[in-house]
Parts: C-alpha cells; structure tokens; sequence
C-alpha cells in the first residue's frame, strides 16, 4: 500500500485519543502516516505527565515497523497563550480564519519532505470539526477523509442543522420539543441538543461548527468512532448521503501497541484490595472538573452513601486553601475513597472493583465504561456530552441520570443513585441491559465484526480511489 495519511486533529484530549488509535490502525494496515499536532498542544502533552505520550506510542509504532512520523507546528501564537480562557473567542474566530493557510503550509511542506511520494498518493484526515480541509484538499488534489470522534448522533444533528434552523429548533433559548424530522433519528427532545445548540449568543462558535458541517459535505469518507448495531438508523440515514464508515470503539485496550505501553493504574494497589464492584469511579473527563457547588453535593452524596470511590479531581478543589470539600471529608473517607489528579482511566474501569462510573458522559468514557461493562450514573456538562447522555440512559438504558431536575443536584439525591448503581440487587436490571450493549462492542471489535468489515471496506475504498486519481 503506498497511501500515505496526512492526519490532524483538534487540540482537546478527547480527540486526539482516538485520532493516535486511528493512526496506529491505519499503519498496521500498510499506510503511511504523518501525524500532526500543534506546537502548544505538544508541549502540554509532554509536560502533562500522562503517559504514555504520542512521542512515546508513536516511537512504540515505529520500532515495530510501522511507518508514522510526527511533526509539530505552530499556530502562530505563544506557547503559553490561554487559548481557552480569555482569549477564547479570540481563538475561535482565528481557528476559523487564520488556521486555513497555516494548515496550507503545513501540508505543502509534508508533499515537498518526501518528494519520492507522488502527490496523489496523500490522502488527508482531519476533525471533522475544522473548516479548512475542503480548500486544502482541493488545492492539493488530496482525497478528503473527515474523522468524527463523537457519536453518529450527534454528527447528525450537525450535519442537518439548517433544517433545525428552518423550523426554528435552534437555537433551542430554553424551549422543550420534540423533534421527529431529523432522517435516521426517531425523535429527540430540544433539551438533548448538543450545548451550542442551545445559545442564542455563541455566533463564533456556531459560524464554525455551520461551516465545518457544510464543509463535511465535500468529504470523500466520514469515519464515525461508534458502533453500527448501536446507532443503526442514525448511520443508515447518514450513508444515504455520504460515505460514513463506523469503525468504533477506537481507544488504547483495543491496539495491541498502544496497550503494551498503558502503565498499570498507579491506583491499581489500592484498587486490588477492594472487594469486586465496591468502587465508585467518579471522573469529569480530562479536564477533570465541574462547578464547584456541583462538586460539592457529589462529595456530600459520597459521603452519605457510604460507598468506597476513586475519584479523578483537580487538585485546587481537594480542601486545603479554598477547596470546596465539605469540612472533614478527606478524613472521613480516607479509609474508603481515594483522589487522584489523572490516572490510567481504560486501565481502572478494566479493574474488577470498579461498579458503577461517575461520569460527564464524554464520549470516550462512555465507550471504555460499556467496554468493560460498568453501568453509568449520568452528569453531563456541555457539548456532546448532553446528547450522548440520551443514548445511555434513554436508548440502551445502561446508565441512569445523577439528578431528574435539569443540572440541579442535592447531595441526598446523589446518594440515592450511588446507592441504587452500586448495589448489584437494586441494580440488576441495569446490569444485564449493559451485558447485551457491552457485547454488542465486543462482536462489532472481533474479526468479522461491523466495525473491522467497516473499516476494512474504508481502506478499499480510499485505496480505489487514491488509485482513481493516479
Ligand atoms: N482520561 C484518562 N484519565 C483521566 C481522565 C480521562 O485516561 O484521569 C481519558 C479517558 O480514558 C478518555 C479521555 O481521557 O479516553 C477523555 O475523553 P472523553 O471523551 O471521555 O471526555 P473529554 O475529556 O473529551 O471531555
């Protein structure tokens, strides 16, 4: 196979997690690969202390006898610029402007580093999220694969958002409908939509998910990191339209190489002594946190519960100086709780003490929680992670919701769910609905199953094409 990959992706850890494993499958295919991230996206992961790095699976790769290279470049702006913070519109609207040409010269010196490989031989994956790669592609005469790291779901209510604008559905300002002409979506009520489909004041941030949508249009191939048999009518409707490939679950314990180097949980000590399913896993993802009051009813439902927990939480919110802790928490739980600023989450769900999962329902986590078959209790925080919390909890029913009342919580309320998730009895029924879905991944992941015959299918089709150009 003489293709060769050019893949970047977006900056946020959610992405690039399933972006590395697609590179890593693609390679053990016979692709070539160049993988590209941004200068201040390889600094924090360098610096961030979460092993393995891509340096480091990527170098794994290589000396296995795959052929991926990384690079980095700039995006113009100073290593330690608060891209999320102030700036954040600031870099939005940069993202949307200014990112295209840098882009341009990133791929017209990867063509010109290897000028043994014929121009036509490159095909090009990005995020569907970025609104550069119709231009690029064109330009270069690269096929054009967009990566989507989120549900099928989701994707649809994107790619059909003009439809949702023409029958007033979005922005949702606080109405409650349902909504039952999206094709391939059966019905959804407006409180479901993605968070940036609800502001009335977000214009930057629906400018570029407006624009990359309409850009996805031009795409030769959409990858999709789901699973057929779980979004079936959604993906069917979606392949009316385009060819979308679901090739999911992509993550580490999936990929022979990437697994070989996930260290053993730091916790994994603390975790063998507890009795199996005693444990609470309480994570909000990879930036770890929520607002403080919320924190503060899930410690007090912790409290009241009684149950053993481990949970993934910034450091500022642990009590000394300004936490927002309830008074004593840490001594009363030490014996059964334990807190951890990151930790090797594939590696603790895949832990038989692990009974239930905490989680803001990002889309990775809800994938490794069914993967090892953890029920869910459900907070969802913003963007995707509303809609996906629907999936859990209203279609395959394998998770349940942290409160009823919409984002507010009690902490008599927390307990309550904590108690029904952890104990296997109240729970069963629960239990067994997440064997059929955890199953459901397994088969789609063996050998002859949806998402390898998917991606199979994928890597004939870019090669006839890369071919039909030559
Ligand atoms: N993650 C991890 N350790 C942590 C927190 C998160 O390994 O302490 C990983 C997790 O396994 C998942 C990713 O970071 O693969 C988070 O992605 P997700 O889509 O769940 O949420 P996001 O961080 O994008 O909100």
């Amino acid at each position: 196979m003489d293709g060769h990959a050019i893949m970047v992706s977006f900056h946020l850890q959610g992405h690039i997690i399933p972006f590395v494993n697609l590179a890593l499958k693609l390679a053990s295919k016979g692709f070539s690969i160049t993988f590209a991230h941004l200068d201040f996206v390889h600094q924090q992961i360098s610096q961030s202390q979460r092993n393995p790095t891509q340096t480091d699976i990527f170098a794994a790769a290589r000396s296995s006898g795959l052929d991926i290279r990384y690079t980095t470049f700039s995006d113009g702006f100073p290593l330690d610029f608060d891209r999320d913070g102030a700036n954040f519109d600031q870099y939005v609207e940069y993202y949307r402007d200014g990112f295209p040409d840098i882009v341009d010269q990133l791929v017209a010196k990867i063509l010109h580093s290897h000028p043994s490989t014929a121009a036509s031989n490159y095909f090009l994956i990005a995020d569907t999220f970025s609104v550069w790669p119709e231009k690029i592609a064109k330009r270069y005469g690269l096929v054009n694969v967009s990566f989507w790291t989120e549900p099928a779901l989701v994707f649809s209510l994107y790619y059909h958002l003009e439809l949702l604008r023409g029958k007033g559905h979005v922005p949702v300002d606080g109405r409650r409908e349902m909504v039952d002409y999206v094709p391939g979506v059966d019905s959804i009520n407006t409180k479901d939509f993605m968070s940036y489909l609800h502001d009335t004041e977000l214009e930057v941030i629906h400018d570029v998910i407006f624009r990359a949508f309409d850009a996805v249009k031009s795409a030769d191939f959409i990858l999709c990191n789901t699973v057929e048999e779980l979004e079936a009518d959604t993906i069917s409707a979606l392949q009316q339209k385009q060819p979308f490939y679901a090739i999911g679950p992509l993550f580490p314990a999936n990929n022979s190489i990437a697994k070989s180097l996930m260290p053993e949980a730091d916790s994994a000590d603390w975790l063998n002594s507890r009795p199996p399913g005693s444990v609470l896993y309480v994570s909000f993802g990879s930036l770890a946190t929520t607002d403080r009051s919320v924190i503060h009813e899930i410690a007090g439902g912790l409290l009241l519960s009684e149950v053993n927990f481990m949970w993934v939480i910034r450091p500022g919110m642990v009590n000394s100086g300004g936490g927002v802790l309830p008074e004593g928490f840490e001594d009363t739980t030490r014996k059964r709780g334990l807190m951890v600023p990151w930790c090797s989450q594939n590696e603790v769900l895949r832990n038989p003490a692990i009974g239930g999962f905490l989680t803001h329902c990002g889309w990775n986590s809800i994938l490794e929680s069914v993967w090892c078959g953890v029920p869910m209790i459900c907070y969802p925080l913003f963007t995707d992670q509303i809609t996906n919390r629907k999936l859990v909890v209203d279609d395959w029913k394998v998770g349940i919701n942290l409160c009823e009342g919409e984002g507010i919580i009690n902490k008599e309320e927390v307990a309550e769910k904590i108690e029904f998730v952890m104990s296997e009895e109240r729970s069963e029924e629960l239990r067994q609905q997440m064997e059929k879905v955890r199953r459901t991944l397994e088969n789609a992941t063996s050998v002859d199953g949806s998402s390898n015959r998917n991606f199979d299918g994928f890597v004939e089709d870019v090669c006839h094409e890369i071919f039909r150009r030559q």
